[in-house]
């Protein structure tokens, strides 16, 4: 299924160019700051399913034009982020850095206050460091697990997203430098992971303006899918509902205020970032 939030985060599945509006199909349907129903949606996705698809048969349609999108993940426990995980990239930044550990596979946490969605604002910061896009592609957890096997990581995904991993550069700790507000976009849809084609050969691009700045695969990961699922929670527990971003191919550079950002991820669509001055 492809799955949107929308409008006062009403749960939608995605047909073509329309949106069909499944909230009633959920048991509890709670908007809002701290509301759990899209985490829980993501832990009982499939006892969920056979009443989400019935809801989807019988929806009134809606054209995708006449709705606010809203990011494809709310009220995660926490978004872990997969660092220098393409060969090009930590090459591109390798003469930046005076500290080269940073260009060792690791993850690290973004605030998930940080996130924002599909056609959103993203209010910019007046600070002296660049501020760069990292153009990723990004899951979503379904299922609570700690020390999870390679060979068992795959079952723990619901399913796929974008997100650009906005990021200041300079030498301050990398949560600080990826959480400023707006530096999480996510979206514009989930595309559950029975829909969607093989992870690790997915092309990644994004826009500045009319300059493509990033045009990347998934298959040029270091360290792949199951390999980061089972790194991560080795330390914490994964909890439904939890994002996951994979890391970004090269290209990355500065954004400013006025820059339109889009991002498009192969099998998820497009989504537009609007940059301003905070
Ligand atoms: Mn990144």
């Amino acid at each position: 299924m492809r799955l949107v939030l929308f409008n006062d985060y009403r749960l939608g599945v995605l047909r073509g160019e329309d949106v069909i509006d499944v909230t009633s199909a959920l048991p509890n349907h709670d908007p809002g700051l701290g509301a759990s129903f899209f985490v829980r949606l993501c832990q009982d996705f499939e006892a969920l399913r056979p009443q989400l698809e019935q809801a989807a048969a019988n929806g009134k349609a809606v054209p995708l034009a006449g709705v606010k999108l809203r990011p494809a993940a709310l009220n995660p426990s926490k978004v872990l982020a997969a660092a220098s995980n393409y060969g090009a990239h930590v090459d591109e930044m390798r003469p930046r850095l005076r500290d080269q550990w940073l260009l060792n596979f690791g993850v690290f946490l973004k605030s998930p206050s940080a996130i924002i969605g599909p056609g959103d604002t993203l209010p910019l910061v007046d600070i002296e460091n660049e501020v760069h896009h990292e153009a990723e592609l990004a899951f979503i957890v379904g299922k609570q697990g700690k020390n999870i096997p390679e060979e068992r990581a795959m079952e723990y995904v619901l399913g796929y997203t974008g997100l650009i991993d906005v990021s200041v550069r300079g030498e301050a700790d990398r949560s600080y430098r990826k959480s400023f507000d707006g530096f999480c976009p996510i979206g514009p849809c989930l595309v559950t992971a029975d829909e969607f084609p093989d992870p690790h050969n997915i092309d990644i691009k994004l826009w500045v303006n009319d300059d493509l700045r990033q045009d990347g695969n998934s298959k040029d990961m270091l360290v792949q899918i199951p390999q980061m699922i089972a790194f991560a929670s080795q330390a914490m527990t994964l909890y439904p509902g939890d994002v996951f971003t994979t890391g970004t191919p090269d290209g990355v550079g500065p954004i400013a205020p006025g820059d339109t950002l889009t991002l498009e991820v192969q099998e998820i669509g497009r989504m537009q970032i609007f940059v301003k001055q905070a």
